[in-house]
């Protein structure tokens, strides 16, 4: 299949396994972002390619896995009032809260419905117009336009009963904190790809120089990454700190004006606590004070709620890179994809259930 095949040749992985054990000469910590990235290294093994003195970690790039566990429970706070109709990717809906999860909702009577699109949920509120319709608006750079999309055309089309559940976050912040942190061990990024196409890499220009590490646009497939890991090495090995775009078939430096627009239309910067790490300054979208009133947790007063995440969940240590999943005493044992106890076992994009699914123990 073109886009795919060509990615994932045997010959073009093992040319830059080969050029990565010719190159590498120290130990270098390398974090990938993104939570795809995570699940494909996991998957096809592309950490046992690499030479022993290399490390992959991974970091903070999953939405599901980072949406802070009081967020959960204002979405099912919300849920659960009654007339009101609850939309949200498919995914949130199995993320434990602090008693229960939205699936639970649902199964006692709430009206809880998997939706591809925020637009899907704006229609729902316009064919509904009794109802009060919520979308649960996750994710980071990549689903933003669109979250943005469906404010700014419920606000044309003066849809009163809709409204979004904020809890974007930003990614190049959330690098910066990692870097800020005394026990981070991260020499080196490879950035996310779709968040790159949507924002362009501008932006984390600054955060190479500042911080003196090499970060590298990569992509998703496993030629990607392996490409993407050796232009990485190769940075840290000549002493180089740099931006470099390995995933340029999708992404300029630019990134998508229109989009980037859109989203300034609607929203702006804010603080914004991460489920682990808790709040890194700016690195959170809400929306902007003229669509405030689309603002789901001051329609439903939920807004100062706050939640405890369990103790015995390492999840932002590992969201950090400073641990792997099977370092947590309950991987595995009382937390399972069936039985989650932090959101990183529940996603597919979470390490630890990429760790978990693939059996992996090192
Ligand atoms: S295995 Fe479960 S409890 Fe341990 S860090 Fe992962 S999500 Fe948290």
């Amino acid at each position: 299949m073109k886009f795919i095949d060509e990615y994932r040749d045997a010959h073009a992985a093992r040319q830059f396994s080969e050029g990565l054990h010719r190159i590498t000469t120290k130990p270098w910590t390398i974090m990938e972002v993104c939570g795809g990235q995570t699940h494909s290294i996991v998957k096809f093994g592309i950490d046992e390619l690499l030479p022993p003195a290399i490390t992959l970690v991974h970091g903070p790039g999953c939405p599901v896995c980072v949406t802070p566990l009081e967020k959960i429970e204002k979405a099912i706070e919300i849920a659960a009032t009654p007339n009101v109709l609850f939309c949200s990717f498919g995914d949130m809906l199995r993320v434990p809260g602090a008693s229960r999860d939205l699936l639970a909702v649902k199964a006692e009577g709430g009206d809880v419905r998997i939706v591809y699109s925020p637009l899907d949920a704006l229609k729902l509120a316009m064919d509904n117009p009794e109802r009060e319709v919520v979308f649960f608006a996750v994710g980071f750079e990549t689903t933003a336009p669109a979250n943005a999309m469906a404010v700014y055309q419920a606000a044309q089309k003066d849809v009163r009963n809709f409204s979004l559940l904020v809890s974007h976050v930003l990614v190049p912040p959330a690098m910066e904190a990692i870097l800020s942190f005394p026990e981070h061990r991260v020499q080196g990024f490879l950035a996310a790809g779709h968040v790159c196409a949507v924002m362009g890499y501008w932006e984390y220009e600054p955060i190479a120089a500042r911080y003196h590490v090499p970060i590298v646009v990569t992509g998703f497939e496993p030629v990607d990454i392996l490409q993407g890991i050796y232009m990485c090495i190769r940075q840290l090995e000549e002493g180089r700190a740099e931006v470099e775009n390995q995933y340029a078939r999708s992404v300029n430096k630019a990134g998508n004006q229109p989009a980037q627009k859109l989203i300034r239309e609607v929203f702006r910067v804010v603080p914004r606590q991460w489920r682990g790490i808790g709040e890194i300054p700016q690195s959170g979208l809400g929306l902007e004070e003229k669509y405030a009133r689309f603002d789901a947790e001051t329609r439903f007063g939920v807004a100062h709620h706050t939640a405890d995440e369990p103790a015995e969940c390492i999840s932002g240590l590992i969201l950090q890179g400073i641990k792997k999943p099977f370092e947590c005493p309950a991987f595995g044992g009382r937390c399972t994809p069936e039985r989650p106890m932090g959101a990183t076992m529940v996603s597919s994009e979470g390490a630890c259930a990429a760790y978990y699914h693939y059996r992996r123990k090192s």
